[in-house]
């Protein structure tokens, strides 16, 4: 069973540390000077505009974005409220289509794809964390696990109980398994959403303000989950206007008035 010493497999990935390989191949691509990227991009958005359209008239989210994402990185990205933050990250997992440009996720076209291959391509691929956690109020917290994984398919049937167990072994909270959402903490709320995110082992996780509705020592336990979770090899994106989460990641992109400005390396 895959499970929490051993937690859900990640596939193995060019350009992801590996413990015993020499020391040049654990490195980043675009930490290695003069090479260029031995893998393929794991997110490549390019010429990206998002436009909406209100009574007011169009109102530009997105103004020609061009972005591309390692598998193995932590990249944040930081900008004020109204940048655009959100409008990028519901283009990176198909949850909104762009108005032009193209949004490539492991060499997948996500923006030419009907919505029913869409919902199941995410479920597969794709772990996603929300500011306010989107668990299923009525259900309890190892349902709203098993259900993700009813979703997709991906585990048999017979597994699914027990890897959800394990998966909140994993965030600290197999004892609260019956339990409704209601009756656990925000901080725990969203570690159950973490272990939701991770139902079906998918190599790349997106965040959205995952911290932005916790106390600062809740968020850093949440934020040291999440780091956790890319030191095994998975790809986080993270979208905040928090600059200390932002400061956790290998790579910090700023976004303003919908444009991609500059970028930092993180930690
Ligand atoms: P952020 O996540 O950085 O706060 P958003 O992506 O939510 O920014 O918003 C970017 C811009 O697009 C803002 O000007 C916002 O008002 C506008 N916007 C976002 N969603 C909609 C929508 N559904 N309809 C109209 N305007 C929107």
């Amino acid at each position: 069973m895959p499970g929490l010493s051993d937690p859900a497999p990640v596939a193995p990935r060019s350009g992801v540390p590996r413990g015993n390989q020499p020391i040049l191949d654990s490195l980043k691509p675009e930490q290695i000077p003069g090479t260029h990227p031995p893998v393929d991009p794991l997110i490549e958005v390019s010429g990206l505009h998002k436009s909406y359209r209100t009574s007011a008239g169009e109102v530009p989210a997105l103004r020609g974005v061009d972005l591309q994402v390692w598998p193995g990185e932590f990249v944040a990205i930081h900008g004020k409220s109204g940048a655009g933050k959100s409008t990028l990250i519901n283009m990176v997992t198909g949850i909104d289509r762009p108005t032009s440009g193209e949004v490539l996720v492991d060499g997948v076209a996500i923006h030419t794809m009907t919505d029913d291959r869409l919902a199941r391509w995410r479920g597969k691929n794709l772990g996603v964390v929300f500011q306010f956690f989107q668990l299923l109020p009525s259900l309890s917290l190892i349902e709203n696990i098993t259900l993700a994984m009813d979703f997709s398919g991906v585990y048999p049937v017979v597994e699914r109980r027990d890897r959800a167990l394990a998966l909140l072994e994993q965030v600290g909270l197999e004892n609260h398994a019956r339990k409704i959402p209601s009756k656990i903490s925000g901080g725990q709320q969203q570690r159950v959403a973490i272990a939701r995110a991770l139902a079906n082992d998918p190599g790349l996780l997106v965040a959205d303000e995952p911290t932005g509705n916790l106390d600062s020592q809740t968020a850093g336990g949440v934020l040291d989950l999440l780091q956790d979770l890319v030191e095994r090899g998975r790809t986080l994106v993270v979208v905040t206007h928090d600059r200390e989460l932002a400061g956790r990641a290998d790579r910090v992109i700023e976004i303003e008035d919908g444009k991609l400005l500059s970028e930092r390396a993180g930690r």
